[in-house]
């Protein structure tokens, strides 16, 4: 059955998601099978039939032998294929500086295309490789986590870390196709998926019908239907391209991409209070920060004093942590406002939150009193 499964899947067109960008429009594709069948579909945007992939060691043993037949069946060439040590420590100079010479060395030159085939990670690193090797080549993306799929491999945005913080060094460089095959997510450790669906919730708050959507449907993704994970997929993003193509540099003061960071100013602080090294995974702490937001929200008067229990009891029904109490460590409410006025977002040192009205109505602002901030923290238990 599996193998008739396949084949069915095989045929079944996949959805297509236009991502408007003038001349570095893209387009999205979602569906099941798909990482089967990328020779065929990126051959069309390709400059000539040969290509770099770059991926991660346990991705590669997962789903690189499925790559490498689906490229070679439509007579695209590997030039070679670059493994890279899995989690976020590869987002390095050093490992950018390998991976380029690696595709250089095995004779990339400006008619190669780059293919990530990977999380967050493999696809911000790979991206700004090839954003930056021989000025700029054609990247694809085949983003292999929910999260990769929902968020990181769409918009543009590549780079890597340093000592000093995450994501300091990148460029913008759009990929000129993405295959989103839900298929993958079947190996994805269930609690990699959950943190990935965090910021399906995110677009969902966004957006409004796809909030509705996660709360009647949402738990069926999380526990891995493909129905239900395709459908999250399209429509996250199809919020974030709608956002990224308004403001695609992050130059919109007011709303624009500013807005994708609905929950990340708590989420943020939270993460770097536990370190990069796993307790906390990204999705975690942004459901902990959709909670707060959701609460500063109602303290405030901006939303509807329900709000906030709908979006907490939601995250906590799929399996996510939503507020600082469902962590396991205790948190200082004066360490985690120090880290809020050091975010990136913060302006002259002032927090800068993304609050809510309701589901679908969101704005951000720097004007949160300070005091409103620590009284909430408090009764989290900081
Ligand atoms: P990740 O790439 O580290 O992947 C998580 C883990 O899952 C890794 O161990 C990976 O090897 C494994 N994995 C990947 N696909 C798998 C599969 N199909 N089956 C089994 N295991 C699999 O992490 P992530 O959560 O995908 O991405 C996080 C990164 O994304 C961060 O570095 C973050 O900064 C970045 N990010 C970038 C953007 C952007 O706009 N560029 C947006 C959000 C996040
Ligand atoms: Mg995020």
């Amino acid at each position: 059955t599996r193998k008739v499964m396949e084949a069915i899947a095989a045929h079944r067109d996949p959805s297509r998601l236009p991502v408007r960008l003038g001349d570095r429009a893209y387009d999205i594709l979602v569906g099941e099978g798909l990482v089967a069948r990328a020779g065929a579909l990126i051959a069309p945007v390709l400059p000539a039939r040969r290509v770099v992939v770059i991926t991660d060691e346990t991705v590669a043993a997962l789903h690189l032998p499925t790559l490498t037949a689906g490229l070679a069946e439509a007579g695209v060439g590997i030039v070679s294929t670059i493994t890279v040590p899995p989690g976020e420590a590869s987002k390095s100079f050093p490992q950018l500086q390998s991976v380029v010479e690696a595709a250089l060395a095995a004779g990339a030159d400006r008619r190669t295309a780059v293919v990530a085939l990977g999380g967050g990670v493999v696809g911000d690193l790979a991206g700004f490789a090839a954003a930056i090797a021989l000025r700029g080549l054609t990247f694809i993306q085949i983003p292999t986590t929910l999260l990769a799929q929902v968020d990181s491999s769409v918009g543009g945005k590549t780079g890597i870390n340093l000592g000093l913080g995450k994501n300091l060094v990148g460029a913008f460089h759009q990929p000129r196709l993405v295959l989103a095959d839900t298929g993958v997510l079947g190996t994805l450790p269930p609690r990699e998926l959950r943190a990935g669906y965090a910021e399906v919730a995110k677009h969902g708050l966004l957006q409004g019908e796809l909030w509705a959507w996660c709360e009647a449907e949402g738990a069926r993704a999380v526990a891995g239907d493909p129905t239900a994970l395709a459908h999250a997929v399209m429509e996250s993003c199809r919020l974030k391209s709608a956002v990224v193509a308004a403001d695609e540099r992050e130059e919109s003061e007011e709303g624009g991409r500013a807005l994708l960071n609905l929950g990340h100013t708590f989420g943020h602080a939270l993460e770097a209070e536990c370190g990069y090294g796993g307790e906390l995974l990204h999705g975690e702490a942004v459901a902990v920060g959709l909670g707060l937001a959701a609460s500063l929200s109602a303290r405030l008067g901006h939303c509807s004093q329900e709000l906030p229990g709908r979006v907490i009891s939601h995250l906590q029904e799929v399996g996510l942590p939503a507020r600082i109490g469902d962590l396991k460590r205790r948190f200082s409410a004066e360490a985690l406002m120090g880290r809020m006025r050091k975010d990136k977002k913060a302006r002259d040192g002032a927090m800068r939150f993304i609050l809510m009205r309701a589901p679908g109505d969101c704005f951000t602002t720097s004007d949160v009193a300070p005091l409103a901030v620590q009284t909430l923290l408090r009764d989290e238990g900081c």
